[in-house]
């Protein structure tokens, strides 16, 4: 079955891969750049590869608590013990050496001394008064972490464009940096459009809503590298939309507005922006969130998102994220995708990708699996609120049968 939706003009729609192309082909990423503390570089992108300056373990080291041992000079290893003559603790400096035949109690961490041949684990041990007794089987270098056996100097350990996310943090702790260079937070102004749109806690007339796109749009830059200037609500007016779009595109990298890009009398933001910029009004082969405008105003990047709170956030996941991504100087602008087995039977029209609400979820046997969440309106927001991933279905396919293997975008780590 085709789309009922598809009017004749639709076969100039965008597939999303080309549309999220055009839009990143479009963008420069930011030169501007600031140094910070590494406390305060969480979600930033890095402005510079970074190169170790010290081995990691900077010497080498215990990997258990134990006894560090030397073998004894006529090859023998466990039939003979050995005389413990010494303590490290991580932190010491090493000043024991062991000759043939000798141990040290050692700590996990504490540098190995000078002649060890290998660490045997405490619970491998027996000490009776200065005597060591070891396992049979002991292999030359056995529990010792070498000198640069995790990052060596001179290594590149991060490239410029990286995320820097927890681990990649602790990596840049790990080889000393106290602080690092990142891409400046991008400025962005935020609008809603429409008569209709009431902010939440004002009361709602006949045929009012309340803004709901300015809180998820809000909420999901929060956690990226940005500054929000939160314009409020724009009146279907064109006069008004000229008057705010032209001041936003002053001290802005990015302007985010929601609502009036479709094709009805109201959808004035296409029309001011006509003349305001240059942009283009893509219809998308993609369900929820066909309309889209992309451009300039100025110097500033102009996204306008459709206005259904559902279409809102997947257009926002599928193109704005990647659009601050690669404006921020970010290289990695691919959604993690999964693949799992569908439960439900999932129904769509030939001729628009769909991006189905899902739920992931352990099944009996530990196989995650995902099932739909329901009615898929572009308007449903509560779906969207019980959803912990949207199920990515190709254009020309017409749905999927139960265990059926299915495309998935999980959605908790936007
Ligand atoms: P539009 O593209 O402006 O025609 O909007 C499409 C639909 O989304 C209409 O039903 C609008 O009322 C609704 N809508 C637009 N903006 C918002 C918003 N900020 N919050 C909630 N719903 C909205
Ligand atoms: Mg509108």
């Amino acid at each position: 079955m085709t789309d009922p939706c598809l009017t004749p003009q639709d076969n100039q729609l965008l597939s999303v891969a080309q549309a999220k192309e055009k839009i990143l082909d479009a963008i420069e990423a930011l030169t501007e750049f600031e140094t910070i503390p590494l406390a305060h570089c969480m979600g930033r992108f890095l402005a510079e590869d970074i190169c170790s300056t010290i081995n990691v373990p900077s010497w080498d080291n215990s990997a258990m608590d134990g006894y560090a041992i030397c073998f004894h000079a006529d090859g023998s290893l466990a039939d003979k013990p050995y005389q413990v003559i010494g303590k490290v603790m991580a932190g010491d400096s090493s000043v024991l050496a062991l000759t043939p035949g000798q141990a040290a109690r050692i700590m996990t961490g504490a540098p190995v001394p000078k002649g060890t041949s290998s660490v045997v684990m405490q619970e491998h041990a027996t000490l009776l008064g200065e005597n060591l007794q070891v396992p049979t089987r002991i292999g030359l270098g056995d529990n010792i972490r070498r000198a640069g056996e995790d990052i060596e100097i001179g290594k590149t350990i991060l490239r410029k464009g990286d995320l820097l996310t927890p681990p990649r943090i602790g990596l840049l702790a790990s080889v000393g940096f106290s602080q690092v260079t990142v891409s400046r937070k991008i400025n962005i102004s935020l609008f809603s459009t429409g008569n209709e749109i009431k902010e939440p806690g004002e009361k709602l007339s006949e045929g009012q809503i309340y803004d709901t796109n300015r809180y998820v749009l809000k909420s999901f830059l929060s956690s990226l590298p940005v500054n929000i200037q939160d314009l409020g609500i724009l009146k279907d007016d064109q006069a008004e939309i000229h008057a705010a779009l032209q001041q936003a595109s002053k001290n802005s990298d990015l302007i985010i507005t929601s609502g009036g890009v479709s094709v009805g009398d109201a959808d004035f933001v296409k029309q001011t922006l006509e003349s305001l910029g240059s942009l283009s009004f893509w219809k998308i082969a993609m369900k929820p969130g066909k309309p889209l405008a992309f451009g300039h105003i100025g110097e500033a990047l102009f996204l306008g998102l459709p206005g259904n709170p559902v279409s809102t956030t997947v257009t926002f996941l599928l193109f704005a994220k990647p659009s601050i991504t690669k404006l921020s100087g970010g290289t990695e602008h691919q959604n993690l995708r999964l693949k799992l087995r569908t439960t439900s039977e999932l129904r769509k029209s030939v001729g628009r990708q769909e991006f189905q609400r899902g739920i992931m979820e352990e099944g009996a046997n530990g196989e995650w699996l995902v099932r739909t969440t329901g009615r898929q309106g572009s308007h449903v927001l509560s779906s969207m609120a019980v959803a912990n991933c949207l199920i990515d279905l190709p254009a020309d396919s017409e749905g999927t049968e139960i265990n059926e293997w299915v495309d998935v975008i999980p959605l908790n780590q936007c």
